[in-house]
């Protein structure tokens, strides 16, 4: 049964043809390509130590790279190398995953010239110089014993002094907000030396000598993070009277916009997502006015209406919100709702699922637990035989309050949504096709628009075959949820490009958005910290609602729900753009052969 309350909202924007490619790979050609890749990754790592260790590559942990000039040019040169060797290779002659590996490694190459040349965070982010999770990483780094990760951690430490001091030089002009945050990021690192390091260390086997030296040299690490917290302040905060001390964190069109294809690689520009987005905000402005016409009567009965729309809006997803699980139930309340959804993907055809690999729902474990919440773990590329996990944090930690207000946001229509995100058939499911071709390239480089984008994906087509039968609340709550991913995209690009104010941020949230004043809050922080990452979200769906409305204009009823879905999924975590090209032309080749 189709509901009606999810028709497609999406108008085709750009209008591409199919192109044509020959196609003939050689095997000569493919065989080189393995060998290009596997080398170039080889010298990626051993360029990057840090991403490395931070991808569970764990061979270069002693390595601690000094941010200075010659670090720098080292870093272009690299790039420069890489693309003329990846420029040797025929585009034409390799397959259809390679050409994809090819454009994420030339992408990832150039955008080495843009953040060295134009986007220099190293500048004016003090926090880009916090080392706490690198030696975490390093520690917690299991398959290692515990006495080789402290010999790596020992000779780490040797250039902790000549890094901050580095540091301190680059630093011109930082944001406020920034160096704010570096000082206090870098008073809570410190307790990963002054507790976690020693702790590891007098747990260990390894004799006097090595403990005394090692002691010396945490100590001195710990003295060295609070000389370059001192300097923070000393020269940004307490001058801070000075307006002309620090740069806006506002990092404007021009920027705004590289940075967007870097990250994003999507078809569109930084500024048609976010018209996109305002479009959709008035189309889902709509639909939650005319649903909550509708359900009024059922929760305040003869009462008059408020009159402005928005209030009528907020009223009645404040009734709604109410029916909620009770706390000590949530994990279980979850655990029940997979088999569900499972069940309901299967009855309607939607996505094979492999029955081999079920999903497992299990509570955060404690050194994970950052915020209330429910995340999929996955195995990193360097350690695949690891499971996968659901994580379901208890709301142990909440008092009545707080733990009555985030069941209220994950009310019982809410959290179905949210594991429609989190699990079926969202990120667990295109996870665990994304395995079925592995890549170590595109686990590398796995496009965040697009991974974020089928999850929002999956929650709309859910609800578009049917998922909540006729409950109007179920529609309620799914757009207040969506409104977030769309308000996401406009609050980042108007903070970041348009000059929105505080008031603005809080207008868009709070009201239009219908969000507790403490998420606004938080965002309105984020989005000052970040940059673009808040569009993946919508702009990855945006992508795939299009894709998927040009395939079935093209195919009529030859097109099939269920053979998109894999066929989109069978690609990998790559930039939807690319996944078209390919699907676009598949179908014309097969158009071709059918004439
Ligand atoms: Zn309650
Ligand atoms: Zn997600």
């Amino acid at each position: 049964m189709k509901n009606l309350f999810y028709c497609a909202l999406f108008i085709g924007v750009l209008a591409c043809g199919g192109q044509q490619e020959k196609e003939p790979s050689s095997i000569v050609e493919s065989f080189d390509f393995e060998r290009f890749k596997s080398e170039f990754i080889d010298a990626m790592w051993k360029m990057n130590p840090i991403s490395a260790s931070f991808q569970g590559l764990h061979d270069f942990d002693e390595k601690l790279p000094i941010p200075n000039k010659e670090r720098t040019q080292s870093q272009l040169n690299f790039a420069e190398d890489w693309l003329v060797k990846l420029g040797a290779f025929d585009y034409e002659q390799l397959s259809e995953a390679d050409k994809i590996d090819y454009h994420l490694i030339e992408n990832d190459l150039q955008n080495t010239f843009f953040y060295l040349h134009e986007f220099k965070s190293g500048e004016w982010d003090p926090a880009s110089y916090n080392l706490g999770g690198v030696f975490f990483q390093v520690i917690n780094y299991q398959k290692h014993s515990l006495e080789r990760r402290l010999e790596n951690i020992n000779e780490k430490l040797n250039h902790i002094e000549a890094y901050y001091s580095q540091a301190k030089m680059n630093i011109n002009q930082p944001t406020k907000i920034h160096t704010n945050l570096a000082i206090q990021q870098l008073e809570g690192s410190k307790t990963i030396f002054e507790n976690t390091l020693l702790d590891s260390l007098n747990a260990s086997l390894k004799d006097e000598a090595f403990k005394q030296v090692f002691n010396e040299k945490i100590a001195k690490a710990i003295g060295v993070i609070e000389d370059y917290n001192k300097f923070l302040k000393v020269n940004f905060i307490e001058e801070s009277s000075d307006s002309a001390t620090f740069r806006s964190f506002r990092i404007g069109e021009e920027l705004y916009s590289k940075k967007f294809n870097a990250e994003i690689q999507s078809a569109y520009s930084a500024n048609e997502i976010f018209e996109a987005a305002v479009e959709e905000k008035g189309d889902l402005h709509e639909n939650m006015f005319r649903l909550s016409d509708m359900l009024w009567e059922k929760y305040f009965g003869e009462a008059e209406k408020p009159g402005g729309r928005f209030e009528q809006i907020q009223m009645v997803i404040d009734e709604v919100a109410k029916t909620h699980v009770h706390r000590d139930s949530f994990v279980t309340a979850i655990r029940q709702q997979i088999p569900e959804l499972i069940d309901f993907v299967n009855e309607n055809d939607l996505v094979t699922m492999d029955p081999n690999k079920p999903l497992v729902v299990r509570e955060t474990p404690e050194y994970m637990r950052g915020f209330a919440g429910a995340s999929i773990s996955a195995p990193g590329p360097y350690d695949a035989e690891a499971e996968t996990y659901y994580n379901v944090t208890p709301l142990d930690h909440y008092n009545a309050e707080e733990a009555e207000s985030y069941l209220r946001e994950y009310n019982n229509y809410t959290l179905q949504i949210l594991n429609i995100h989190e699990a079926i058939p969202g990120h667990y499911t295109q996870l665990v096709y994304s395995n079925q071709s592995p890549s170590l390239i595109k686990s590398i480089m796995g496009n965040g628009a697009m991974v974020e984008g089928w999850a929002v994906y999956a929650e709309r087509m859910m609800l578009e075959e049917g998922y909540g039968g006729d409950q109007l609340e179920m529609g309620l709550m799914y757009y207040k949820w969506n409104l977030r991913t769309v308000c996401n995209t406009i609050l980042d690009y108007g903070i970041q490009v348009l000059g929105y104010t505080e008031e603005d941020a809080m207008q868009l949230l709070m009201t239009e958005a219908f969000q507790e004043k403490s998420e606004a809050e938080g965002k309105w922080k984020r989005a000052r910290l970040s940059q673009v990452q808040l569009c993946s979200y919508f702009t990855g769906y945006y992508e795939i609602m299009q894709l998927r409305e040009e395939l079935q204009e093209q195919m009529g009823e030859e097109f099939d729900l269920k053979t998109f879905h894999e066929e989109f999924l069978s690609y990998g975590s790559v930039p939807v753009k690319y996944i078209r090209k390919l699907m676009i032309r598949k179908l014309s080749e097969k158009n071709n052969n059918s004439i």
